[in-house]
């Protein structure tokens, strides 16, 4: 039997639970593959990319700081990939080419809609930042017809070009300070500043009642987001873990043309950080 070879690729990517959620959904659905992370600098993306696939690897994943450069190597590109102009999935085709597609965003609807029963349809949505993050989360989440969706961030001209690169919807982008007043029902935290246990600095008053918060980071702790989520008396207030297994069931799914189940694979990580 041929077992087919897959990795994460990032920097640095030692912590990465995807090992252990593909080795999960290979099981379950009997598919016979390896998947390692594998820890590559941007300026070694090109060359380390281009041997995986020389030496017979059928797909990738790549995180932080390589999805720009994802996207660039990419030979054909999903909707979703040309969008946010990031790739977290490379996939080899019959043809010999190289896919790129983002799962991210779908991921994050996924968890949001499938295993917290958080409706988008018609919701307040405020996004905070604008990085890669948010760009790929930003179409999935528009395709949900939201009634507003704001851009936030720290740097506001980055939120400003970002609202525009979506325009035609109710989008907006503005810095943290120009939220005072405003209310949402869901509040997603795409900054990167739960890694330094830091939260945006954000007026109170902005979440409406029940809202829910989203910090696209995840730890074994809660987040500092989830905490401020909590403060704010959210009616949820959860984190990324659950978009971290959906975006991988739909990686696995382009790769392998199944699709996991992922409630238990998420109940087993989650019971692992209550440990
Ligand atoms: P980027 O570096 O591309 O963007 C970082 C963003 O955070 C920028 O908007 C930046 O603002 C802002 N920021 C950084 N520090 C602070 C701070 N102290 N206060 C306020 N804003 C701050 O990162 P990514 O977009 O790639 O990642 C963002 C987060 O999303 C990370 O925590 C990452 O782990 C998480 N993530 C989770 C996934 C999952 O599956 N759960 C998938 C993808 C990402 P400025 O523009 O002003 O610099």
């Amino acid at each position: 039997m041929t077992i087919d070879r897959y990795a994460v690729f990032g920097h640095p990517v030692k912590h990465s639970k995807s090992p252990k959620i593909h080795k999960l959904f290979a099981e379950q659905t009997g598919q016979a593959l390896s998947y390692e992370a594998l820890d590559v600098p941007a300026e070694h993306f090109t060359q380390a990319v281009t041997r995986f696939f020389d030496e017979g690897g059928k797909g990738l994943n790549c995180t932080v700081p390589l999805k720009e450069l994802a996207w660039q190597f990419a030979d054909v590109k999903s909707r979703r990939a040309e969008q946010s102009k990031a790739v977290n999935t490379l996939a080899l085709q019959a043809d010999g080419k190289i896919l790129g597609d983002n799962t991210d965003g779908i991921g994050l609807v996924a968890d949001l809609s499938g295993h917290h029963q958080v409706t988008l349809t018609g919701a307040r949505i405020l996004i905070l930042g604008a990085g890669g993050a948010a760009r790929g989360i930003l179409g999935p989440i528009l395709e949900q017809n939201p009634q507003t969706l704001v851009i936030a961030n720290r740097t506001p001209a980055k939120a400003e070009e970002l609202a525009l690169a979506f325009s035609g919807a109710d989008i907006a982008g503005c810095g943290f300070g120009d939220l005072q007043g405003a209310k949402f029902d869901l509040i997603i935290n795409a900054t990167s500043a739960s890694l330094n246990n830091d939260t945006p600095p954000l007026p109170d008053g902005l979440l409406a009642d029940n809202g829910v918060c989203y910090d696209l980071a995840y730890s074994n702790q809660p987040t500092a987001f989830v905490n401020w989520g909590r403060q704010q008396h959210a009616g949820k207030s959860l984190d990324g873990l659950g978009m971290l297994v959906e975006q991988a069931a739909l990686a696995f799914f382009i790769w392998r043309g199944v699709q996991p189940n992922t409630q238990p694979v998420l109940e087993l990580l989650n019971a692992e950080r209550l440990v």
